[in-house]
């Protein structure tokens, strides 16, 4: 790949993905610095980077730096645009890019890739796992994979790269052309980030404005933003349904899985809970199907997928109580379709970051809920959301800990016992992978305790 060779590339913010880029541009021939705010004597990774041979300028982001005649900057996706190097770099005509963009560049195999509000880890799994067997190779990229341009560069034409890709990513492409998108669905999560609606859904359509008429796109068309974007798109259409029968595309009919007018799989035969996951599910075999998976393979995962670690992950059954790890529910959509993914009594352990949220959307959804045991910086307001739904038993904990043995002791056999907090974890825990191990342990060490 010679398209970056001899070029001046600026990679601004290390992290995983930062850290993937510098290095690939290094090997591909590129003049590459580095600008990281993690000062110099801290940040291990500039230093290692430092003894390639690849400049690097750490502790803060110097404007002046822009006047070094770089052609092209590479971003991480958690740096807003209104950081000044990165709006400056943008005034002054610079190519601002995230690390997808050079993977797209670079990969000579074809991409899926896979976008929404919410259920992207789980559909990109299920893709991932759906190829396995099939004539080409999948390989994992993006949040649970590898970082995307590292998979790139390591690919051939007999692999499949399967891309979990979020707004924050998209937005820095500019030739990110996958042979199949999946656009899930568009809820108002991240708009602190985004600002407006429009704008996140700007950023999310990105992932098929560079589409053909040789390429597909899978969509929600139970979901009518999505159902937007798709009508502009020049891609082949695959749409899936939830909710009606369609004349082509996914949808459920008398208890099967249709694929246009073809029955495919039985709906009782899935393990993975959830109505929420049958539009993952639809979703995953249309991309899957279109890139050569084969039906034994789709059903095969259909019947022994649980689940991803944190997402409405089944954690064990105890004395006829099932425990759901769904720490990965950090916002209130996500925790409504949890809890609606279960018509047993259910005990909720919820609470966590506050911002600035009043749950009332969450009171429709808590028709099963007998329990609610909150905890974090939220417990007071779900609380009042949960009296004024009616739950009769609210419990505060502090620990987590603290919350399961609670909801242990105001459970019943046949009882659903589920952590999902509605709120990010950052209040009490580093990520929601930290909350959603507590709540393992914490479950283990009751069950074998008692
Ligand atoms: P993402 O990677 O987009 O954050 P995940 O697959 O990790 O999505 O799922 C996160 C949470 O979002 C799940 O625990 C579930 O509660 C919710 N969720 C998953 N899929 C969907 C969907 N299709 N629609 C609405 N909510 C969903």
């Amino acid at each position: 790949d010679m398209q970056y060779k001899g070029r001046k590339i600026l990679v601004l913010g290390l992290a995983k993905s930062g850290e993937a880029a510098a290095r690939l541009l290094y090997r591909l021939g590129a003049f590459v610095t580095v600008n990281d705010s993690k000062p110099y004597e801290e940040n291990d990774q500039a230093q290692k980077l430092e003894q390639l041979g690849i400049k690097v300028i750490c502790g803060h982001h110097p404007l002046e730096l822009l006047d070094e005649g770089f052609e092209m900057v590479v971003k991480n996706p958690g740096i807003p645009y209104s950081n000044p190097i990165v709006s400056e770099a943008i005034n002054k005509g610079i190519t601002v890019v995230t690390e997808i963009e050079l993977a797209s560049a670079i990969s000579p195999a074809e991409i899926v890739a896979i976008t929404g509000s919410n259920g992207k880890t789980t559909t990109t799994t299920l893709i991932y796992e759906m190829l396995k067997n099939s004539l080409r190779t999948p390989l994992l990229a993006g949040n649970i994979g590898t970082v995307a341009c590292e998979v790139a560069e390591h690919a051939t034409e007999q692999n499949v790269i399967v891309l979990e890709v979020s707004s924050f990513q998209l937005l820095g492409t500019k030739s990110f052309k996958p042979k199949v998108s999946v656009f899930l669905n568009l809820f108002d999560a991240h708009l602190d980030y985004h600002g407006t609606k429009d704008e996140y859904l700007h950023a999310k359509a990105r992932i098929t404005v560079n589409q053909t008429s040789e390429d597909y796109l899978v969509f929600n068309a139970d979901d009518e933003a999505v159902s937007k974007v798709a009508h502009s798109s020049k891609a082949k259409l695959i749409p899936f349904s939830t909710k009606r029968d369609l004349k082509s595309g996914l949808y459920v009919k008398n208890g099967w899985i249709y694929v246009d007018d073809e029955s495919l799989v039985k709906i009782d035969s899935i393990v993975l809970p959830g109505e929420h996951n049958l539009e993952n599910i639809l979703a995953a075999i249309g991309a899957a199907l279109t890139m050569g998976a084969k039906r034994e393979q789709i059903e095969h995962v259909l019947k022994t997928f649980t689940g991803v670690e944190h997402r409405l992950q089944f954690v064990k059954e105890y004395q006829g109580r099932r425990f759901y790890n769904d720490s990965k529910a950090t916002n209130i959509l996500a925790s409504q379709k949890a809890l609606e993914s279960f018509s047993q009594p259910t005990i909720l352990l919820a609470g966590g970051l506050d911002r600035g949220n009043e749950f009332g959307e969450l009171a429709p959804s808590l028709v099963h809920v007998k329990v609610l045991v909150t905890f974090g910086e939220t417990k007071d307001k779900l609380a009042k959301v949960a009296e004024q739904a009616g739950i009769e038993t609210i419990l505060f904990a502090e620990q987590m800990e603290e919350a399961v043995r609670l909801a242990y002791k105001h459970s019943l056999s046949g009882d659903i016992i589920l952590l999902s907090p509605a709120c990010a974890s950052w209040d009490q825990y580093k990520t929601f992978e930290e909350r959603g191990k507590r709540f393992v342990e914490a479950v283990q060490r009751l069950t074998v305790k008692l």
